[in-house]
């Protein structure tokens, strides 16, 4: 099944007086357990994608759809509840709570979400678990190393069983070993979970093990996409 799709995405930004043209017609399909990996240069679009998908900002054409139906940033109700329940977030640099404890970070969402105490409990203590970082549960992330920093990230993202978890230069700030972990962490989730990963990345240690990997330039995807076979990276 496909969680998300764009529809010949068009988005352009204003600067004064100039327009940027930063998307500008781009299709692309999602699927249930798959690791995307959007790929170019800096400037050819890969932030606004995510911000697209993300709903954090809305397209000027075409259409988001976010499993099967269109979504629309601008409906302000909606899309906080979609980036609430449906949509996870990864950062390059964690973006964890300093003052909160591992186990705080990743229920935060789930705090946010309203759910019952005893609930929140039991999925923070699996989604710990499942990063292997139960025994740090009542540290603070400065007491860990990078990767286990990312790992509590991944876990906070995948705590409120999302569909499509949105992943922005994620191995950026760790060393080659720990990436690699990462990356393993991550498929193995989202083949688990049947989450949808897109990914935007420069790194080609994480790319080379996606599903697919799409190039993007001058905000269209390029011809030479890159289109690795499913499954083919394990
Ligand atoms: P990256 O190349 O790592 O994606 P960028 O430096 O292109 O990061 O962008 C960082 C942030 O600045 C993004 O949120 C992007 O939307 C914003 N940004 C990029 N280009 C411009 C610009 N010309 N004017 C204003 N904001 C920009
Ligand atoms: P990437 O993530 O691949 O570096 P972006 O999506 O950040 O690319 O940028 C695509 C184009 O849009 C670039 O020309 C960038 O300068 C421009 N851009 C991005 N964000 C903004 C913004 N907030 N205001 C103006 N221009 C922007």
């Amino acid at each position: 099944p496909v969680v998300m799709e764009m529809r010949a995405v068009h988005k352009t930004y204003r600067l004064g007086e100039h327009i940027v043209p930063a998307l500008q017609g781009v299709d692309l399909q999602l699927r249930e357990g798959e690791l995307l990996a959007l790929t170019g240069p800096s400037g050819s679009g890969k932030s606004t994608i995510l911000n697209l998908c993300g709903l954090i900002d809305a397209a000027d054409r075409g259409e988001i759809l976010l499993q099967g139906r269109p979504v629309d940033a601008r409906d302000e109700t909606g899309a906080t509840l979609l980036r609430r329940d449906a949509i996870g977030f990864i950062f390059q640099n964690f973006n964890l709570v300093p003052v909160m404890s591992v186990a705080e970070n990743v229920d935060y969402p789930l705090f946010l979400a309203g759910l019952p105490w005893a609930e929140r409990q039991q999925r923070v203590r699996e989604a710990l678990q499942s990063v292997g970082l139960l025994e740090h549960a009542a540290h603070r992330p400065d007491a860990l190393s990078g990767g286990q920093r990312q790992r509590v990230a991944i876990a906070r993202a995948l705590v409120k069983r999302p569909r499509l978890v949105i992943a922005d230069e994620p191995t950026a700030s760790l060393d080659s070993g720990t990436a690699d972990q990462v990356l393993s962490l991550m498929r193995e989730l989202a083949h688990r979970q049947g989450a949808a990963f897109l990914i935007a990345t420069h790194d080609s240690r994480l790319t080379c093990r996606c599903d697919r990997v799409i190039a993007l330039l001058d905000g269209r995807i390029s011809p030479h996409e890159t289109s690795l076979p499913l499954g083919a990276a394990a």
